[in-house]
């Protein structure tokens, strides 16, 4: 590994040293004393000292108070780790190397500001671990530490007012995104909890920001209105033939109709020209239906669990809770699999991981496995990758991959050494690609009466349980791949002694650093062990991403019966020891693209939400005169929008328009007589009428309290609708411009265009949204003061 000290590296490294000659200093204080200091740096920071110079000794703190109440003495690498945080860089620290124990020290100075500080790791289980072992010691220290996650299901409501205002935070990325879109459809300032994005350090930094980063969080709001062609196309599909009726592409991710299949489906329901805008919609349903049939597999890139179809986890093979494929993709697999289609929701808010920590001040993380991808790192989010040395040696043997013609051949080859690894007892940890290929290997393993135990996305509960066993002497552990699991594999006594873990992946996932998080599964903490890859030109990563010749090569080599002499050697070339590599690293171009292509949109998007966000924020906080004026400015601009169309003068025209908008018992018979109206005297009855109505509804409202608070979520609701419609609006209008199928087309850019009209005409409906709420609601005031609003 590239270990070149760079200036920044000797500038950390310079003041991990000075930080060394604090600590004998906090060695010899009372508890008393050195919990004092907190109090006093906080002084020193309000006299406006800066954190970079308090840090030498704060960290000195830290380190003392780490070993009075865990017992644990941070090592230099993690001191000088630590430091790498603070300045917001990425850290990377193998498995093992104790990156919960390094995170004390940039936490406790960061937050010696205040609240807005977060620990964002994989899941709910790691932020609860981390937070109770470690948060001992900022607690010890004076400073506050919450948990943004429930501890399991059963849990109590978390109290958010509690958790946002603490010091420091221990959650979930996703709790945080959902948190954040929240706040921001929050009507009342008490009830927007995050109190700032000032530091944060991720943990598995790499898994969040780059595995994750392809689908953005989304939040589902009211349903839309069923649509019953799921079924109905499903059927249809399923009776079509492939190569015939539809064609997959090679890597078949992809997958389209034949003028073959066009021809079917017309016949099949009946219609001409289906691709004409009359069908769109039939269409649509059909191409997903094609796409949930052909190109999404069970037990792959989804589990059928209790009726109910849930996403995985490509990287950890878990199932994903609560998160949808969009724009129909879902129920389109929901009717392939036969269960009931489920909703589909409007987004009401919606953001990338990206986004999302882009917003803090400083974006730190830790994680194992960075530099492959550290270029993409710095590029989208200016952050450093910095490698540090292990705290021992590592010793570890990482074998070179074996390759074979045929995964039949592969795995039987992968099974032997399993079975000459448990002759000599060494736990041994098996990888493979998805949960289904664990279960088929868990059954190899069974047949040659090997025990062992299966982690997947179906025992999830008993994943910590497994891991605790792993690698005691003789453990045989089949996973599927192990990214984000966060619990390190200790071996015991025997186990140690006689070589450590050996690690057998059975299949390289689609990236190196995947590889590399699983090899990191052995020799933690300069402990023995082995890993190995098993790889054949079947496997997936290489199927779906390898050069066109490797397809044929492979056709002309199954002619070969599989003992034939000239097999064998063929995969030692060269060539095709690099091909697991090659293949990983065109799906790694690949990935590359797809996330900045997320990112491009949502950038577009972005803007769109930091402005509305911002104009929410304003609401919150305005007080009458505000009101008065945003209220003034919408009549206005209703008024002049209406009266500016010549057609809108007609007498029927202008009654509707006031029965619709602005007074439900408005008299109709009262413009009967006139025929026409000019528009100074339309404009006048408007006015007339909007005053008249105004009048009524503040009647209901007995105090100042109240009008605000009337008029506040008025204001709030109408933007708030208006922002989901073109939220949801948005999230249509990608697929339709990234399907586009025209010469010269540029997806982006149009996505541009039209998301800057969509916007514009968001607005103008906005005007006309706050007249009609605030005239059209009704309103109940409780005995106790508060009100209730019924949206027209
Ligand atoms: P990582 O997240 O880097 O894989 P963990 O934070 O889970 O590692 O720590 C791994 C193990 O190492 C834990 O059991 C922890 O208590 C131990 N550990 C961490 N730092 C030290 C230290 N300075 N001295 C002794 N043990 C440590």
């Amino acid at each position: 590994m590239d270990m070149k000290k760079n200036n920044k590296y000797r500038k950390y490294e310079k003041i991990t040293k000075k930080i060394k000659q604090n600590i004998p200093k906090y060695k010899e204080m009372s508890d008393q004393e050195l919990k004092k200091q907190t109090k006093i740096f906080r002084e020193r920071i309000e006299q406006g000292e800066k954190l970079e110079k308090i840090l030498p000794e704060a960290y000195g703190v830290v380190i003392e108070a780490d070993r009075r109440i865990l017992g644990l003495k941070p090592y230099d690498v993690q001191i000088l780790g630590a430091v790498i945080l603070f300045f917001g860089n990425v850290a990377e620290m193998k498995t093992g190397e104790g990156k919960t124990l390094t995170a004390t020290m940039p936490m406790y100075l960061r937050a010696l500001v205040g609240s807005g500080n977060f620990v964002v790791t994989a899941n709910e289980y790691l932020a609860w671990r981390d937070a109770e072992d470690v948060g001992r010691v900022y607690r010890w220290l004076g400073l506050s530490v919450a948990v943004g996650v429930k501890k399991n299901e059963y849990d109590k409501e978390l109290d958010k007012q509690i958790i946002y205002s603490s010091d420091i935070v221990y959650t979930t990325h996703s709790a945080l995104g959902f948190d954040y879109l929240l706040d921001n459809l929050a009507v009342e300032k008490e009830k927007q909890y995050i109190q700032g994005f000032n530091f944060v350090i991720i943990d598995e930094l790499d898994s969040i920001l780059l595995d994750m980063a392809q689908t953005p969080l989304i939040i589902s709001g009211a349903p839309k209105l069923q649509s019953n062609l799921y079924v109905m196309v499903d059927k249809f599909v399923k009776s079509l033939n492939f190569s015939e009726d539809y064609d997959l592409s090679e890597d078949k991710r992809s997958v389209w109709f034949l003028e073959e299949g066009i021809k079917k489906a017309e016949t099949h329901f009946g219609v001409q020209e289906i691709l004409s805008e009359n069908y769109k919609d039939l269409y649509r349903h059909a191409v997903l239906s094609l796409k949930a049939n052909y190109v999404f597999k069970n037990n792959r890139d989804y589990v059928l669990d209790d009726q109910e179809i849930f996403l995985l986890d490509e990287m950890n093979g878990r199932k994903l809770q609560g998160t949808k494929l969009q724009g129909g993709m879902h129920q389109a697999i929901e009717a392939k699999e036969g269960v009931e289609i489920t909703n589909e929701t409007k987004s009401m808010g919606s953001i990338t991981y990206q986004n999302l920590f882009k917003m803090f001040k400083i974006l730190s993380g830790m994680t194992g496995t960075a530099k492959t991808d550290a270029e993409e790192l710095r590029e989208t989010y200016g952050i450093d990758v910095i490698c540090l040395p292990t705290h021992k040696p590592i010793i570890r043997t990482d074998h070179e991959d074996i390759i074979y013609l045929t995964h039949k051949e592969k795995i039987l080859q992968s099974l032997e050494l399993v079975k000459d690894s448990i002759k000599s007892e060494r736990p041994v940890l098996i990888s493979t690609g998805s949960v289904s290929k664990s279960q088929l290997y868990s059954n190899l393993l069974l047949n040659s009466r090997i025990p062992h135990s299966i982690l997947n996305a179906s025992t999830a509960y008993k994943e910590k349980q497994i891991i605790s066993e792993a690698g005691k002497r003789g453990a045989v552990t089949v996973a599927t791949a192990m990214a984000g699991r966060g619990t390190d594999i200790k071996l015991d006594k025997f186990s140690e002694r006689h070589g450590g873990l050996i690690v057998i992946g059975t299949e390289n996932m689609t990236s190196e650093r995947i590889d590399n998080q699983l090899r990191g599964r052995a020799g933690r903490q300069g402990e023995p062990g082995d890993s190995y890859f098993f790889a054949s030109l079947e496997d997936r990563v290489v199927v779906e991403n390898a050069p066109d010749w490797v397809k044929k090569f492979r056709k002309k080599q199954e002619n070969l019966s599989s003992h034939d002499a000239s097999r064998q050697g063929i995969l030692k070339k060269r060539k095709y020891k690099k091909l697991v590599y090659k293949s990983q690293k065109n799906k790694k171009n690949q990935d590359i693209k797809m996330r900045k292509d997320t990112l491009d949109y949502d950038d577009i998007v972005s803007v769109l939400r930091k402005r509305v966000y911002a104009a929410r924020n304003t609401v919150m906080e305005a007080q009458a005169e505000y009101f008065e004026k945003i209220i003034e400015k919408s009549f206005e601009e209703v008024i002049s929008t209406f009266v500016s169309d010549k057609k809108n003068l007609e007498t029927q025209k202008v009654s509707d328009f006031i029965f619709n908008n602005i007074n439900y018992s408005y008299d109709r018979e009262e413009l009967k007589n006139l025929k026409s109206i000019g528009r100074k005297a339309t404009a006048n009855i408007l006015v007339e009428n909007i005053s008249e109505r105004t009048k009524i509804m503040e009647n209901n409202l007995s105090n100042k309290y109240q009008l605000n608070y009337y008029r506040r979520v008025i204001i709030l609701k109408s933007l708030d609708s208006l922002w989901i419609d073109l939220a949801d609006g948005l999230v249509q209008l990608k697929s339709v411009v990234k399907n586009r199928n025209w010469a010269q087309h540029q997806p982006l850019y149009e996505f541009q265009i039209e998301a800057n009209r969509y916007f514009t005409e968001t607005i103008e409906k906005l005007w006309l949204d706050i007249t009609r709420n605030l005239l059209l609601s009704e309103l109940f005031v409780n005995p106790d003061g508060s009100i209730d609003i019924e949206f027209p």
